[in-house]
């Protein structure tokens, strides 16, 4: 189904609702006569609030709070629940496959048209280099999977609390390896979830289960291996990874994982083992990656139908992406999917902060009606105005430093402060923290949630109920 209105300005078409998408809706306006429609497509009606995605997932706050309906971001734009899966640069067409939980058979995919595509559909989580992964280990990307998560850590003490209680001979051993949580990934993600899950198993499986949780641990896989070049994040990485690892039941291995394998008939189903490259071993309950991913399958298809190289696509200072089959100014990247070409700016990291920036950037070159398809040179507008320049001013990130949550009220948090690098740790770093993502969540809604749920879980714990 194709769906063609009648055309009389420029038809804008945005992919994703993540941090880059909802950042550029959020201010995107109907200000500007020559723009005709604006719709954004994602199989996702909603944004999901990231770094809290952590903090949802041991049930320290809850996943409906720091997520915000699509829609209520701004009424002036269309949205289209669908994935899409093709994008035709030539022919200026999207294809769309539908996402229905209901009676998903029964839809057709549709075809929308546009003069400009802004492309943010992020990237997805990857297990591909390590063997046996994809069937075993729990991702930490989505709402599902900080769901799945809460729910696999219970099941995992009812499971131990069974085994105790068959009283057989391996029992402490079984319990042992139930109890035994893998984070592979030493970066901030990894970090940070190792923060929640001890908090978790500390303040609520503690007091829950209080026969078995001495046999409970968690596993830091750190494969060192990454070269972290931001003066933040080496900060960061290094006092937080000393800092975990001097707890009670967190255990630091500089290991790379080379292979999971796991039980049951589809070797799917724990207990698990996790081989290492050194030829070591360890059987656990549960398998968490926090680290690697890759390119969505419908922007690898758009870079080869551009002619463009490498892992990302690649943008010059305006957002536009350069491939040599584009048309220039027709296609936008931002986000995770976007890299930029040109120097100075190449390595901008894959995070919120970035994302976050880009997206009123784009919006701004919309709104203001600037005429993106000048060559050679940045976008221009096509007449005078008071207010702004003629030539639009390159994309600039500030930023404004880093920060990770290290558990038991502890965060670390790095910024550069008038020219000086800046650090803190602990309890007011902690505050600094909870403070700032609080201020950051997108609605007023979100901000009562996450601050009723940051209470509720230090007041009366977190809910350890499976279902
Ligand atoms: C657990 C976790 C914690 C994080 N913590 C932090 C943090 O503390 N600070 C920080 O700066 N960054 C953090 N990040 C990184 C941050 O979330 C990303 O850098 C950011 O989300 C990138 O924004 P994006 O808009 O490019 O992509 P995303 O936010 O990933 O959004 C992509 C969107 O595209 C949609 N989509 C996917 N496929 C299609 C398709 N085929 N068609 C249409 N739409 C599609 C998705 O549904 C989604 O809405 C974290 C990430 C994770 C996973």
């Amino acid at each position: 189904m194709v769906i063609s209105e009648e055309k009389i300005g420029k038809r804008v078409v945005i992919l994703g609702s993540g941090w880059a998408s909802q950042s550029c809706i959020k201010i995107i306006n109907d200000k500007n006569p020559e723009v005709d429609s604006i719709t954004v497509v994602s199989p996702l009606n909603y944004f999901l609030f990231t770094p809290l995605l952590l903090s949802a997932s041991v049930g320290t706050v809850e996943v409906r709070s720091i997520v915000e309906p699509i829609r209520s971001t701004n009424p002036f734009v269309k949205h289209i629940e669908g994935a899409a899966y093709k994008v035709d640069p030539f022919k200026k067409l999207v294809h769309i496959e539908p996402v229905l939980t209901h009676n998903p058979n029964n839809v057709t995919n549709v075809t929308i048209p546009y003069d400009t595509l802004v492309v943010s559909v992020g990237e997805e989580a990857t297990t591909r280099a390590v063997p046996g992964a994809r069937d075993c280990v729990f991702q930490l990307k989505t709402a599902e999977d900080a769901q799945l998560i809460r729910r696999c850590i219970v099941d995992s003490f009812e499971r131990a609390t069974l085994a105790m209680q068959s009283g057989t001979k391996s029992w402490k051993k079984d319990t042992k390896t139930l109890l035994t949580y893998v984070i592979v990934g030493g970066g901030p993600t990894g970090l940070e979830f190792c923060g929640e899950l001890y908090d978790f198993l500390t303040d609520d499986c503690g007091v829950q289960y209080p026969e078995i949780i001495k046999f409970s641990k968690v596993v830091l896989i750190d494969s060192g291996r990454t070269v972290e070049k931001d003066p933040f994040k080496i900060l960061l990485k290094d006092k937080g990874l000393e800092r975990l690892n001097s707890r009670k039941r967190v255990g630091l291995a500089k290991q790379r994982v080379v292979a999971v394998e796991g039980s049951g008939p589809k070797g799917d189903q724990p207990p698990f083992l996790v081989k290492f490259e050194s030829g070591q071993e360890v059987n656990c309950g549960m398998v968490i990656w926090a680290g690697g991913t890759a390119q969505r399958q419908v922007v690898t298809d758009l870079m080869e139908d551009l002619g463009c190289e490498g892992r990302r696509l690649p943008i010059d200072e305006w957002m536009r992406v350069t491939g040599p089959h584009c048309e220039r100014g027709s296609i936008l990247a931002m986000g995770d999917n976007a890299c930029f070409t040109r120097a100075g700016k190449f390595g901008l990291p894959a995070t919120a902060a970035v994302a976050g920036q880009q997206g009123p950037y784009v919006a701004r070159l919309i709104n203001r009606n600037y005429d993106l398809s000048v060559k050679g040179g940045p976008p221009e507008l096509p007449s005078f105005s008071m207010f702004h320049p003629k030539e639009a001013k390159p994309f600039e990130y500030e930023d404004l430093g880093a920060m990770t949550y290290l558990g038991d009220d502890e965060a670390i948090l790095a910024t550069n402060f008038f020219d000086n690098n800046f650090s803190l740790q602990g309890a007011i770093a902690f505050l600094l923290w909870r403070s700032v993502y609080v201020v950051k969540q997108v609605s007023t809604r979100n901000r009562l949630l996450v601050t009723m749920d940051f209470f509720k879980s230090k007041l009366v714990g977190r809910d350890t109920s499976r279902f």
